[in-house]
């Protein structure tokens, strides 16, 4: 099957002479299909076609812009079936997940932005002077593939709420849901050529959007290296570069909770999507006395996680996306183990279930040191490192030193104790006693090398206007 991503002003385009990108199932490695990479010259067009669509964009009215989000609402919902399937196929989700939460943070997204706009006003007037808020322009926005849906409608309401128009490329890994994605928004009553799309190998295709002068903001989620490039490129236009990246986020168990909830739900969200969030916990924070009981309920749960088939629904952790990820997971398993931190459970290899895919095991290291490479650097992987606290002020020290700060977790018995915990900690969220942040319109976004952006409602509707004082 031969996929093509690159869709121009209300056309798919599919020129099989172009470059070719394998779709592998990361479950068994056998070939999806492939997709047929953008070209150059479709790059420019898709650009070209979205700057002479930016009037269009800014000039549909509000209630216009309601419509078309509804629409897209619907058709997600009509098609959550096939999405929920193509995720799980594409980047190996299980198919529980992604029929639920991989869904369900798309549609809320959608929602929401309805939400925000209907009651959102773009002019303000003051005594001597009126703030008019205008849409930024043509904006280009570059997405991973770890929650495939979730990213591209945050950005994709966002933007079309703002009134921009739109040049998307998504990561070539979640190519079969960004197609059905397309063919949704292609229904709608948006004006073609106001939702361009572009798709290819990130760091051939990549480049040419963030040094292209006419793009008038980057709207970025991915890896943190891949940023920092794109906001060098943008610089010479002085692009607006809205950057969200990798994360370490640290989740503190106070003293005296209920440890056999809350470990086993701190392992839960660590490893959902096979640990593959920017916000994924990956650093548990627990009070040193506790340390032998929490080893324990650790691997009693962890020997309850099934892994295996995404498609089978009672599976808890699929695969890891492709080979280049599972790889540098084994590596940091191997070196985590070299650097003699205590590994309870999970280690290096396959599950003995999975010969083939890139399957790992869920991994749990104890008494990590916060300073070591296990507890710094990303893993993006189902890896959890257990590090110890002497007292409160010592874990929101171990918290806030990372380079990183997109999330952080708190579990406690007085939620205003957490709330008083959640100011001091570095993070762009903080999630108290809840397994999930929820559909809340909540701004998401990092601090620090986790990025400079916000998402979601009101906070990620701003990102895409320009302020004008009328005075
Ligand atoms: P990635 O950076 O490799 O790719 C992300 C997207 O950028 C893809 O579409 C890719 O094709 C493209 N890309 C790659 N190199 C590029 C370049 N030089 N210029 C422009 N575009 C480029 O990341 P990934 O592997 O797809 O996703 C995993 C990473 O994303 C992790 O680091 C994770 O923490 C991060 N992430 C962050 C958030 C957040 O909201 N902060 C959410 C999800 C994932």
């Amino acid at each position: 099957m031969k996929i093509s991503n690159t869709y121009i002003s209300g056309l798919f385009i599919d020129e099989i002479n172009n470059d070719h990108f394998d779709l592998l199932n990361p479950a068994d490695e056998s070939k999806l299909g492939s997709l047929i990479c953008s070209n150059k010259n479709q790059v420019n067009s898709a650009i070209d076609a979205a700057l002479a669509n930016e009037k269009f964009a800014a000039n549909l009215t509000k209630e216009q812009r309601i419509l078309i989000l509804q629409e897209i609402l619907d058709g997600v919902i009509l098609r959550s079936e096939e999405l929920a399937a193509a995720i799980s196929l594409e980047m190996g989700a299980p198919i529980n997940l992604s029929s639920s939460s991989h869904i369900q943070m798309g549609t809320d997204h959608l929602q929401n932005t309805i939400n925000t706009l209907n009651h959102y006003s773009f002019e303000e007037d003051y005594d001597e002077y009126k703030v008019v808020k205008v849409p930024i322009g043509l904006v280009a926005l570059i997405t991973p593939w770890n929650w495939p849906l979730n990213q591209t409608l945050t950005k994709i309401s966002s933007a079309i709420a703002a009134g921009c128009s739109i040049v998307m490329k998504p990561s070539e890994y979640s190519a079969l849901s960004s197609r059905i994605l397309i063919e949704i928004l292609d229904q709608t009553s948006l004006p073609k050529g106001c939702f361009n799309c572009i798709n290819g190998i990130g760091s051939e295709i990549g480049p040419m959007i963030s040094a292209h002068p006419d793009i008038k903001m980057i709207s970025f989620t991915g890896s943190t290296l891949a940023g920092i490039n794109i906001q060098q490129l943008a610089a010479k236009s002085v692009k607006r570069v809205s950057l969200e990246l990798g994360g370490k986020s640290a989740h503190i168990i106070c003293k005296g909770v209920d440890l056999e909830k809350a470990i086993p739900n701190a392992i839960d969200q660590c490893f959902v999507n096979s640990g593959q969030s920017c916000s994924s916990p990956t650093r548990l924070v627990v009070p040193i006395e506790d340390i032998e009981n929490i080893v324990n309920i650790a691997s009693e749960h962890v020997s309850t996680l099934i892994t295996g088939d995404p498609l089978d629904a009672s599976t808890n952790l699929g695969p890891v996306v492709n080979i280049k990820q599972f790889n540098s997971i084994q590596e940091h398993i191997k070196l985590g183990i070299k650097d003699g931190y205590k590994l309870i459970t999970g280690g290096p290899g396959k599950p003995h279930n999975c010969s083939k895919g890139y399957f790992v095991k869920p991994t749990i290291f104890s008494e990590v040191p916060n300073e070591s490479a296990l507890a710094q650097e990303e893993i993006f992987g189902p890896v959890l490192s257990i590090i110890t606290y002497a007292d409160i002020n010592h874990a929101i020290k171990i918290a806030n030193d990372s380079m990183y700060g997109l999330s952080s977790y708190i579990t406690c018995l007085d939620t205003e104790d957490g709330v008083k915990i959640a100011k001091e900690i570095k993070a762009g969220q903080t999630i108290i006693n809840k397994k999930s942040r929820g559909s809340a319109p909540a701004p998401f976004g990092g601090f620090k090398m986790s990025g400079n952006g916000r998402e979601h409602g009101l906070y990620g509707l701003e990102e895409y206007l320009e302020i004008k004082a009328i005075i």
